[in-house]
């Protein structure tokens, strides 16, 4: 099997993810900050993704990976549903060009236009870009990690050195493709 990596974040988080020891008393780690307007509220409200047309097949895929984060094994806040309407959504997904480098996909925080640092600020959106050249060599498995690691860190997530864990930062340390306990007790830290 290839290596791969499910994602640098954005080359701030990757800088940042040597300066800051990653903490271990959690099996999960935020970046300190959070969506400005949430995660939805237990299906009350809701909260949209924008799955843009360069995803063709692979739609269904992020729609999947998003209801396992929904529909959890721990209760969350987490409303999604997809919406064609680009403006409000806070989470956007694009499959663009690149090389076969072992980055399967980068998630950006976004403030307005610009890539802010999840560390320092909130973000009202979050815009994860598929890598091509590594993610459509990957298995129907590992595209699904892809998909649901991704997710985590637009929703607040940060990586963790847990084998095992989604949220490691190489695609071949985990052994689970959905969010487990461990991520669901992040995102109640983080929102509820
Ligand atoms: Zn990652």
């Amino acid at each position: 099997m290839k290596n791969f990596s499910t994602g640098l974040i954005c080359l701030i988080c990757v800088l940042l993810s040597f300066s800051i020891p990653i903490k271990t008393t959690y099996a999960y780690n935020t970046f300190g900050h959070k969506l400005v307007n949430g995660v939805g509220y237990y299906g009350q409200n809701r909260q949209y993704y924008f799955l843009n047309n360069s995803l063709g097949s692979e739609k269904q895929k992020f729609i999947d990976a998003m209801d396992k984060w929904i529909y959890g094994t721990i209760t969350t806040p987490i409303s999604f549903r997809e919406t064609t309407a680009q403006s409000s959504s806070v989470i956007d997904v694009y499959k663009v060009s690149s090389p076969n480098n072992g980055v399967a996909a980068l998630t950006y925080f976004m403030y307005g236009d610009k890539n802010v640092d999840a560390s320092k600020t909130d973000w009202y959106w979050a815009k994860i870009d598929l890598q091509s050249g590594t993610y459509d060599k990957l298995t129907d498995w590992q595209k699904r990690l892809v998909h649901a690691h991704e997710i985590g860190h637009g929703l607040g997530l940060n990586h963790t050195n847990i084998n095992g864990n989604l949220m490691h930062s190489n695609g071949n340390s985990s052994t689970t493709n959905i969010p487990q306990n461990d991520q669901f007790n992040g995102i109640n830290s983080i929102y509820k």
